[in-house]
């Protein structure tokens, strides 16, 4: 009797790896796309911004926003110092490809204050400031296993701290409670960097397991930058969770079909083996079967044999589509097709589709109204729930 063992090939998922992607020319299409490290400045440089920066503008309006979205004509001079520096941030950065940038301003004191700046649609500057020493929003540590049903946190040479766990916490109490099922069962690990230093966290799946890496560049980036709104800020580490979440959405009718075929695969090699015991035994006993008897169970072995081929066959073909499902399907192919002939939401998410969708989901989640200002049809689609009903 030949022995069939069947064997599912390995496969990895990773997020990222692309390298170089897409840059295309235009104005203003991205979310903050430029890191701005804010160096320690002295009370002088604030006085003398507030004499040069209507000169920098050269009649470019502001318009000031409060808290309920009211717009009011600001001349530069009579705006507050925290807006006057992020004006002077955005404007000395040189992107011209940035819309928005969500800065926390560093003050002569050393307090942060979050502002929003955004290119407004008719020209200028749309400028939205939170309070003096706003601090970012805060989680709690403990439980997060038990409140949200994810897997272990675990550990890989670094810490899960209790900062790092409250921007775990922050980012698990942004989803919906059908996109914390995606994550069931889900480990998160920390380690101090990926094998590509650039990343702040990794989706990592292999056949029906996946993982998600939590690095500690992602937390560095909380100093100077917010996302959200500057009324209630969030770390930006949020974001960079929720992107790998993203992954996870995307990446979920792949991992369905990859578990369920590790599941066809045990019950196939479990019929081989049957089959195999019953040849061995046929082979040993078969001296003291009769004639007819002998023909029968010879032809039952084989019948077996036939159909567990047959079912081999299916379950390679099935093998494939999984493979197609990882590589793309239709979740992503509903998002191309609504994304159209957009920019990505961020330079990064230009680099392939998968990236595209885990940079406009996390910006969903984490700042919604930035989203539908840049991606209309995109955040009508999060808003329709089709990235979890696409399979
Ligand atoms: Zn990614």
């Amino acid at each position: 009797m030949r022995k069939t063992w069947v064997l599912l090939g390995l496969l990895v998922a990773a997020c990222g790896g692309g390298g170089g992607g897409r840059r295309s020319g235009g104005h203003g299409k991205y979310y903050e796309a430029t890191v701005v490290r804010q160096g320690d400045l002295k009370a002088e440089h604030f006085k003398a911004l507030g004499q040069q920066l209507p000169g920098m503008l050269d009649d470019t309006p502001v318009l000031t926003e409060d808290a309920q979205g009211r717009q009011t004509l600001t001349p530069a001079a009579k705006l507050r110092p925290a807006a006057q520096q992020a004006l002077y941030i955005v404007l000395t950065s040189g992107d011209d490809n940035a819309q928005e940038f969500d800065l926390r301003v560093r003050m002569a004191d050393d307090r942060r204050v979050p502002v929003t700046v955004r290119r407004a649609p008719g020209g200028g500057f749309i400028v939205r400031e939170g309070a003096i020493g706003e601090r970012l929003a805060r989680g709690k540590g403990e439980g997060l296993q038990e409140r949200y049903g994810i897997g272990p946190l675990t550990e890989q040479g670094a810490e899960w701290t209790p900062r790092a766990r409250e921007v775990l916490d922050l980012t698990l109490d942004a989803l919906d409670p059908p996109e914390r099922k995606v994550l069931e069962g889900m480990p998160f690990i920390r380690r101090v960097r990926g094998d590509d230093p650039s990343h702040g966290a990794l989706y990592h799946q292999m056949n029906c397991q996946a993982e998600i890496f939590l690095y500690d560049s992602a937390l560095k980036s909380d100093t100077d930058q917010f996302v959200g709104e500057p009324e209630s800020p969030l770390p930006t580490s949020t974001r960079t969770l929720l992107h790998e979440v993203g992954h996870a959405l995307h990446q979920r009718p792949g991992r369905v079909a990859w578990c369920n075929l590790e599941r066809r695969l045990k019950s196939i090699n479990d019929r081989v083996a049957a089959s195999n015991a019953r040849g061995e035994r046929f082979n040993r006993d078969q001296e003291s079967l009769s004639g007819l008897d002998r023909k029968r169970e010879l032809a039952a072995i084989e019948a077996e044999q036939k159909d567990i081929a047959a079912d081999r066959k299916a379950f390679e073909r099935e093998t494939e589509e999984a493979r197609d499902l990882v590589q793309g399907g239709p979740l992503l192919e509903s998002y191309r097709k609504v994304l159209g002939k957009h920019s990505a939401v961020t330079r990064y998410g230009e680099t392939s589709l998968k990236e595209s969708f885990a940079e406009s989901y996390s910006l969903y989640r984490a700042d919604p109204a930035a989203l539908k200002r840049l991606l209309p049809d995109v955040f009508a689609y999060f808003e329709r729930g089709e990235h979890l009903s696409a399979r």
